[in-house]
């Protein structure tokens, strides 16, 4: 599948989708408390997503059965809510969430501290939102895909995390998951060059220990093999003449 350019009134309408998914996260960051079960956390985006007028885009994606994904400590993305799973003082949580307004998605993930957290949760957790930022200085029009992916493992990996390598970003418009696949590791290949309208999710998911990863009996939740924390943080957001406009932040 070809790599989509936006129109204005495109852009116009995802930089809407981003600013309510934006603000979403803001407010579940509020929310976020020992005590809490990650289930209340689904409802209480669900709910949210909703009073915009927007659809939570993962709700039934092929199959998945809540409107976000929240992952605690060593589970790395797609951890389903469960009434079961409280957080406790010291976890981190990633919530991943997605939305449509007006027929276009924004996508974009938070990791947050639950209470008083280890100094290897801050770490991981500050180390992960910066690869992001590190990776999108590369994001500019007439550079390749694959800088991004460069970028974000050199940073990861000068403070000894690692990338997973088994989950990447990707496109986004119409379509929650458009082409170009985003990895978050270097690539033998340059990747394709950047042009104005692009509109990419990028999503760097980091280790404490090794980068290997494997799946729970859900079919779902994806978790660290060795058990070490995993932080996950993401954006959607456009390639511009200039500095890249991030969306969903
Ligand atoms: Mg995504």
């Amino acid at each position: 599948m070809a790599v989509t350019i936006k129109s204005d009134r495109e852009i116009e309408l995802m930089r809407e989708a981003g600013k309510i998914l934006a603000e979403v996260h803001l407010q579940l960051k509020e929310f976020i408390k020992p005590g809490i079960s990650t289930y209340e956390i689904n409802e209480k985006a669900d709910k949210l997503i909703r009073s915009y007028g927007c659809i939570p885009s993962f709700l039934g994606y092929q199959g998945f059965p809540a409107s976000v994904c929240v992952s605690v400590n060593e589970e790395v993305v797609h951890g389903i809510p469960s009434k079961d799973r409280i957080l406790l003082e010291g976890d981190i949580v990633s919530i991943d969430a997605g939305l449509i307004y007006k027929d276009y998605h924004s996508d974009a993930a938070r990791t947050w501290p639950v209470g008083e957290v280890s100094e290897d949760a801050k770490k991981i957790i500050e180390v992960t939102e910066q690869s992001f930022f590190e990776g999108i200085k590369l994001a500019r029009s007439g550079n390749h895909l694959h800088e991004i992916s460069a970028a974000i493992q050199e940073y990861v990996e000068s403070h000894g995390l690692s990338v997973v390598r088994d989950l990447v970003g990707h496109g986004i418009g119409r379509q929650m998951h458009e082409s170009p696949q985003i990895p978050n590791f270097k690539q033998r290949n340059r990747g394709i060059r950047l042009h104005p309208g692009m509109t990419l999710a990028i999503e760097p998911m980091v280790n404490f220990g090794r980068y290997d990863v494997s799946w729970l009996d859900d079919d779902w939740t994806v978790v660290s093999r060795d058990g070490s924390l995993s932080a996950h943080y993401e954006n959607t957001i456009l390639i511009t003449e200039g500095e890249p406009e991030i969306l969903s932040l």
